[in-house]
């Protein structure tokens, strides 16, 4: 799976309203959705591959043609906070609020209901899974549980993710506000991503890789994510999908579930779809 968060200015604006002044940091934000975004579309038309792309509400009403764009080439558009919110800091009530208030603009600008969501910075809070079955999402990809699909107390699926194919911590960095490393060599991400695929092809895992375009839509590392993807494509059973297809697949196979867990509580029966 692979996903994009679009994060955009709200990289920034989450962090501080007041960063709105620093010309060169919003800049460097608004270079995600304005040539990041058109660049990586471009690479996934390129190689015939659907991606999900997870997009703040903030973000989609401040670039409805980037939404357009993502739409128009056939991928899924999951929800991502209204400003990208840290839930860890929101009540239930206002967690709820910034879900309904994202679920609107995007059902509004994509022209159907979203499915999926990803929390910002991966962090979801004990009820965030009640709060999305009872708004109808079919899937959540914060958690970082397993390296396979599974489901919440709930019913509800998840598609985890880790820290390690995440380019924020290869790519990311800004002076002041300081965020970030020294942005590695891509030869060297291309090594640690490609080693955790084959690892993960061997094992039957489920390969999720996050992306953001103010990071990775930059040029040298667009042909990184053409290499990866050219080469993942050469193993045999590699599946591509999106989201909402591989929650799909999950709710509808029971065998793609991890049966060796020392401490698995009996499964939940999948919610009916
Ligand atoms: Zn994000």
């Amino acid at each position: 799976m692979l996903c994009f968060d679009v994060d955009g200015e709200t990289t920034a604006l989450s962090e501080n309203a007041a960063l709105a002044s620093r010309r060169t940091l919003m800049s460097q934000c608004e270079y995600g959705p304005r040539i990041g975004v058109p660049r990586l579309l471009g690479l996934l038309k390129h190689l015939e591959v659907p991606a999900t792309f997870f997009v703040p509400g903030y973000m989609a009403e401040k670039h409805p043609r980037m939404v357009e764009a993502i739409i128009a080439g056939g991928h899924e558009i999951g929800l991502h906070g209204y400003l990208h919110e840290k839930l860890a800091y929101l009540t239930e009530a206002e967690e709820e609020a910034i879900l309904l208030r994202s679920l609107e603009i995007l059902t509004r600008l994509t022209g159907s209901r979203p499915a999926g969501f990803r929390a910002p910075w991966f962090e979801i809070n004990p009820w965030t899974p009640s709060l999305l079955v009872k708004h109808n999402l079919a899937y959540c990809a914060s958690e970082m549980g397993d390296d396979v699909p599974y489901f919440h107390e709930n019913g509800l699926v998840e598609i985890p993710g880790q820290w390690m194919l995440e380019d924020w911590e290869q790519f990311a960095f800004n002076a002041d506000p300081a965020w970030g490393f020294v942005p590695e060599n891509c030869e060297k991400v291309f090594d640690l991503w490609w080693r955790e695929f084959e690892a993960m092809h061997d094992f039957g895992c489920c390969f999720v890789l996050t992306l953001h375009p103010w990071l990775s839509g930059r040029p040298s590392r667009v042909r990184l994510l053409e290499s990866l993807v050219t080469a993942m494509r050469e193993k045999p059973g590699v599946w591509l999908a999106r989201g909402r297809e591989i929650a799909d697949y999950f709710q509808n196979h029971p065998a793609a579930r991890r049966e060796l867990d020392f401490d698995a509580a009996p499964k939940p029966e999948p919610a009916k779809s």
